[in-house]
């Protein structure tokens, strides 16, 4: 409705229909399921979370005191609409060494304000409307809603437990059509840890090619990754041509707050998506670039804090399972994603009652997307200690459930 208004105005004896303030496209898409829930979380008090997805490391000192002496120094401006270009190169050099792939920080590389920017700014670049996207599910809660922001059609493709919510090309092959213009992928993924084999990469880069895909890869847990090869579709080659690469420093190097990621694409694209940025952000916060630069210089090392992450979820697994809430061990990231499909409830009651009942929070699977019903995501990033008292918690919870 228009204004101060209460009633939709009558023009020559014709009644109008009230017109919405909001875009009608908008109105659909649901808020996220996981602020829904801390919402709920945020009146109680003493609650233990294993809820949202942040390290509970502070930034590594010397990352913090990088950014309190540019600030010292006056580094209060803009910077260019790319970045800084010593972090553009330093992000190329990071890329070479840790995924063997090139880019030229001229004109491949773009300073972003989170994965967040970068994400919009891809599928903004290319899409038209009712292009489609294939992704996979469970999955973060941005990629669908991200994908209708620039009026395209999300097409998701179910992963399974039994698989240990692994993609393959067969699955991509049975939701792929005529009007599939990408992929988005993201291993390890949020919320299942799961990754990928070599044969998976290589199968889905063939499925790419073959369909003349271009693929935008969410890297943003490769850091975290504890089993097996890193890999990155950008390594295949002949992909680094189709593939929009996605990074940033929120996850593996606990700079949450900081607020910065990259985009690095061909130069085609790269310029379309810096087009957006330029307008719509202008650049990434000055002090959040000057820490980055410090976090990635080669002689410091992200291990630690893996293998802190590592030794976390090796317990909270066995903890789960013997629980009696299976799960499947996830590879990288820092999230479980236990089955609670015996017992009953829907993924948002079976959170509720654990609120309730114990003062435990965990994210309902149902957050992540339909495939995720009849799960439940614990985020590990959170003291051993907590972790632990959180698991016993959950085992009584569980024990009770199957008596009644
Ligand atoms: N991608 C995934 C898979 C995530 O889990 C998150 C944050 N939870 C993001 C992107 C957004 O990260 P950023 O802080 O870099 O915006």
């Amino acid at each position: 409705m228009n204004g101060s208004k209460s009633r939709p105005e009558s023009v020559e004896g014709v009644q109008e229909t009230p017109r919405s303030r909001v875009a009608g496209y908008l109105r659909d898409i649901p808020r996220s399921g996981i602020r829904d829930f801390f919402d709920i979380v945020s009146t109680r008090k003493d609650v233990i979370s294993l809820g949202i997805g942040e390290p509970d490391f502070v930034t590594p000192w010397h990352i913090r005191e990088s950014a309190i002496v540019a600030l010292d120094r006056g580094a209060t401006t803009y910077t260019s609409n790319r970045g800084l270009i010593e972090l553009r190169r330093s992000i190329a050099a990071y890329l070479r060494r840790s995924f063997g792939v090139e880019y030229d920080p001229e004109t491949e590389v773009l300073i972003t304000v989170g994965v967040s920017e970068a994400l919009d700014l891809a599928v903004r670049a290319l899409l038209e409307p009712g292009d489609e996207v294939l992704y996979h599910e469970p999955c973060f809660v941005s990629y669908r809603p991200e994908i209708l922001f620039a009026r395209g059609v999300p097409v998701s493709v179910s992963t399974r437990r039994e698989d240990g919510f692994r993609l393959t090309r067969e699955m991509l092959e049975a939701r792929v059509t005529p009007r599939t213009k990408a992929l988005l992928l993201n291993f390890p993924t949020n919320p299942t840890g799961a990754t990928l084999t070599r044969g998976d990469v290589e199968g889905i880069a063939a499925f790419a090619r073959r369909h003349d895909l271009i693929v935008i890869t969410d890297e943003i847990y490769s850091e975290l990754t504890y089993d097996g090869e890193r890999l990155s579709v950008a390594s295949v080659p002949g992909m680094k041509e189709r593939t929009i690469f996605l990074h940033g420093f929120s996850k593996g190097w606990a700079m949450t707050g900081f607020r910065l990621g990259y985009a690095c694409a061909p130069a085609e694209l790269s310029e379309a998506m810096m087009k957006i940025h330029q307008y719509i952000m202008m650049c990434a916060p000055i002090l959040s670039q000057k820490a980055a630069l410090e976090a990635l210089k080669s002689d410091f090392d992200t291990g630690e804090m893996r293998s802190s992450y590592e030794k976390r979820r090796n317990f909270i697994c066995a903890a789960l399972n013997e629980a009696g809430l299976p799960c499947h061990v996830p590879q990288g990231a820092f999230y479980v994603f236990p089955y609670i499909g015996d017992y009953g409830l829907t993924s948002k009651d079976f959170a509720l009652r654990l609120l309730d009942e114990e003062n435990v929070a965990c994210v309902p699977g149902s957050a992540f997307g339909p495939c995720g019903e009849g799960f439940l995501r614990c985020c590990y990033a959170t003291d051993l200690e907590d972790i632990k008292t959180a698991t016993t918690r959950i085992g009584r919870f569980v024990s009770r459930l199957r008596k009644r």
